[in-house]
């Protein structure tokens, strides 16, 4: 699904993130169980996606009311433009 910054109006598939740190997640479940196990859900729930461009968490789906307007605002398209682009998000 690509989707656009509300924050830069940047469009495209976006940059997934996930917080915390590989290496603490392994030294917690090889020294306390329990601590490794909710470290890994709490990593795995706070798994998020941002912007490429500027890191805004605040992205919207291209085919949305709000995604349609943003483009509309940032890159004025022609009538068959924005034709395509529906299309292409309706695949
Ligand atoms: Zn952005």
């Amino acid at each position: 699904m690509h989707r656009i910054c509300t924050n830069c109006g940047s469009m495209g598939k976006p940059k997934k993130v996930t917080r915390g740190s590989f290496f603490i997640e392994i030294l917690l479940w090889l020294f306390f169980l329990l601590p490794g196990l909710i470290y890994s859900i709490w990593r795995l729930s706070s798994r998020s996606v941002v912007c490429r461009s500027c890191g805004s968490p605040n992205l919207v789906p291209l085919d949305s009311p709000v995604g349609m307007q943003l483009v509309k605002q940032h890159y004025n398209p022609s009538d068959e433009q924005l034709k395509e682009l529906r299309s292409a998000c309706a695949k």
